[in-house]
């Protein structure tokens, strides 16, 4: 929330890690976790007289990507040398793609709150490599290290247009990126461990007014969560410095998570600042229509057209369909409970409401449920077959997250099968009805609310046992 009289703008840029075996321009391993130093070759190290050579499999994975946010696939893209000084860039300079991406001209769904949607331009993407880090440990040496095993490591640099309005629209957006990027297999996105960042670049301007204000670039956020802090914390400092008679200027700044707020590093550098030139050690990499169609053929189904399946052939919501289809994890749990047989609307209900509830409480992901989709799938048929309520069902579920039993078993052990005989159930009604004359005669005179006393009243006898149709009918035709 931000001052009634002004609204957000905000361009976000997204660093995703490509999942390949090797850097982009050298044969080390780009494995997570290993000592420093110790996946850095000659190329990495940036050593005179060595040469870069592309490799492909990043290259598959741009046009892949670019294919899937509907971008144009540039026939011939260029690498650039991005010039600048720092220790955990050895060469001087990284390289890049500038003047020619290898795709541009995109853009991503975004699904908002109340289930409609907004479109989010892709400005371009274009890959780069990583640069080394530097690890400053002050400790009883007071030295600082350089480790370059991430240097040279694959990056799709994915830029959007200033569409996005609110902090929400932000996360919105993340979300959706990280799960293409997920179905396409081209990048983990996990943020946590940097294979996903994000620099959030924030203006503010009155509303109505048409041009753009001056932006601030918030640099690194490595959680959805940060993303959305940092913007709301940025764009509230900028309107108390407009409202104050101050003037924003052009700045790339911090985001301190611990003190939630954000700080300025730098004044905002800009493109020739860098020296960009073609790097004269690559070619302008060409792409074939045989290998952009061999890419398309490859495509997996992407959250957006499964949304779409979900909505159609199970026939949810838009905001069922989009929470099932934002993990191919989640999907497939989903399709397994359903399973061509179950109700589909019942299955998203229990999935997306009582399980995920249960996990998130549990802190648990999707495949280390305790509860497995054919035991769900189970426990919704024995709902939709009338053996238990879906009250009961509930505590069934509770004990089936607990200890993994079949619902069938449960059900047994504790004897929670529904009455559903209807003798049974009279003989209860009459009893409560012989008891209860006071009430009786209430509910005789026009007072309706006394009919829920009575269900009540044999929900208790049986334990919350008795199939609620069957009583209500009885109810009526006694009283
Ligand atoms: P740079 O390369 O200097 O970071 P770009 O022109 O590539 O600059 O823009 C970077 C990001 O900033 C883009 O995501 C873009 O949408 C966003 N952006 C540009 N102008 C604004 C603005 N006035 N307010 C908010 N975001 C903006
Ligand atoms: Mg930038």
């Amino acid at each position: 929330m931000i001052h009634p009289d002004y609204e957000m703008v905000i361009g976000l840029e997204v660093h995703a890690q490509v999942t390949t075996e090797s850097k982009l321009f050298s044969g080390s391993s780009t494995a997570f976790g290993a000592d420093p130093n110790t996946q850095a070759n000659n190329i990495d190290l940036g050593m005179p007289g060595m040469l870069p050579v592309l490799n492909q499999d990043a290259v598959d994975a741009g046009i892949k990507l670019g294919l899937a946010l509907g971008c144009r696939i540039n026939r011939k893209s260029v690498f650039d040398r991005k010039n600048y000084f720092y220790p955990d860039l050895p060469k001087g300079y990284q390289i890049s793609q500038f003047t020619l991406p290898i795709v541009e001209h995109g853009n991503i769904t975004i699904d908002l709150a109340d289930g409609s949607t907004k479109n989010i331009g892709v400005t371009r993407m274009h890959l780069e490599e990583d640069a080394g880090k530097s690890v400053h440990d002050f400790g009883a040496d007071h030295h600082s290290h350089v480790d370059l095993n991430r240097a040279g490591i694959p990056l799709m640099e994915i830029v959007s247009e200033p569409d996005l309005r609110t902090p929400e629209e932000a996360g919105e957006y993340l979300k959706k990126l990280r799960s293409i990027l997920r179905f396409l297999e081209v990048c983990d996105g996990n943020m946590e461990q940097g294979s996903m960042r994000c620099d959030a670049n924030v203006s503010v301007r009155k509303k109505g007014v048409n041009t753009f204000g001056t932006r601030r670039e918030i640099k690194n956020l490595n959680s959805i969560r940060n993303v959305m802090r940092a913007i709301e914390f940025e764009a509230n400092h900028q309107v108390d410095v407009i409202e104050n008679g101050g003037e924003i200027y052009q700045e790339t700044i911090l985001w301190d998570a611990n003190k939630n707020e954000t700080r300025t590093m730098r004044s905002k550098e800009d493109a020739h600042d860098y020296r960009y030139f073609p790097d004269p050690d690559l070619l302008p990499l060409y792409l074939t229509e045989e290998r952009i169609d061999g890419c398309a053929k490859s495509m997996p189904e992407l959250p957006d057209e499964m949304k779409e399946r979900f909505i159609k052939d199970y026939n949810l919501s838009p905001y069922d369909a989009s929470v099932l289809t934002l993990s191919k994890a989640n999907a497939s749990f989903y399709e397994a409970v359903v399973d061509d047989k179950n109700d589909p609307k019942l299955c998203a209900n229990w999935v997306t409401g009582e399980l995920f509830g249960a996990l998130n409480k549990a802190g648990l992901d999707i495949d280390e449920s305790p509860i497995s989709p054919e035991q769900l799938g189970e426990l919704v048929a024995m709902i939709t077959g009338d053996i238990i309520s879906g009250k009961i069902a509930k505590t069934v579920f509770e004990e089936m997250f607990e200890t993994s039993k079949n619902p069938k078993e449960i059900v047994e052990e504790k004897g929670l099968v529904q009455i559903t005989d209807k003798g049974a159930i009279e003989a209860i009604v009459d009893k409560i009805i012989a008891n209860n004359a006071d009430n009786v005669e209430k509910y005789r005179s026009g007072n309706d609310r006394v009919f829920g006393f009575f269900v009540g009243q044999v929900m208790k006898e049986t334990g919350g046992k008795a199939n609620p149709a069957i009583v209500n009918e009885i109810l009526k035709e006694k009283l």
